[in-house]
């Protein structure tokens, strides 16, 4: 067999890389980076043997053929990391958007609305809930 159908069998069926992979790999740069600040000391050993932690879960997530229980490790990572993703996304636009538009969350059902911004009060109609509330837009 050649060297590259013995490669592609040995990757059929093996999980590959994810968003947790990815996260993974920059918590490990992240690591290696605070080490070469950190001078030896028992931290230093506990980092140290953090990142490689990290890195031996990561090539085992990798090459595991388990494609269930890894999709579902992945999962778990999503629900934590959106929220976060979310907020600064949100912070993001709320920058980007600063000189045009106010974001404000309807009193309801907490769905945030972007609105142009026009001073004082105004009736407002959310497109997600259809319910009607009052938003006030000082400045
Ligand atoms: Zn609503």
């Amino acid at each position: 067999m050649r060297f590259r159908d013995r490669l592609a069998r040995f990757f059929y069926g093996r999980y590959g890389a994810d968003q947790l992979y990815y996260a993974l790999f920059i918590l490990y740069l992240v690591l290696w980076a605070i080490l070469l600040f950190v001078p030896y000391s028992p931290i230093r050993i506990v980092l140290s043997l953090l990142q490689t932690l990290v890195l031996v879960y990561m090539i085992f997530r990798v090459f595991s053929r388990n494609i269930y229980a890894r999709q579902k490790e992945n999962q778990a990572f999503l629900k934590l990391y959106e929220p976060i993703r979310g907020f600064f996304k949100l912070t993001k636009n709320k920058f980007r958007d600063r000189k045009t538009h106010r974001y404000k969350k309807c009193t309801h059902c907490k769905a945030v609305l972007r609105l142009p911004i026009r001073k004082g009060e105004h009736p407002v109609i959310c497109p997600r809930c259809k319910q009607r509330f009052i938003v006030k837009i000082r400045f």
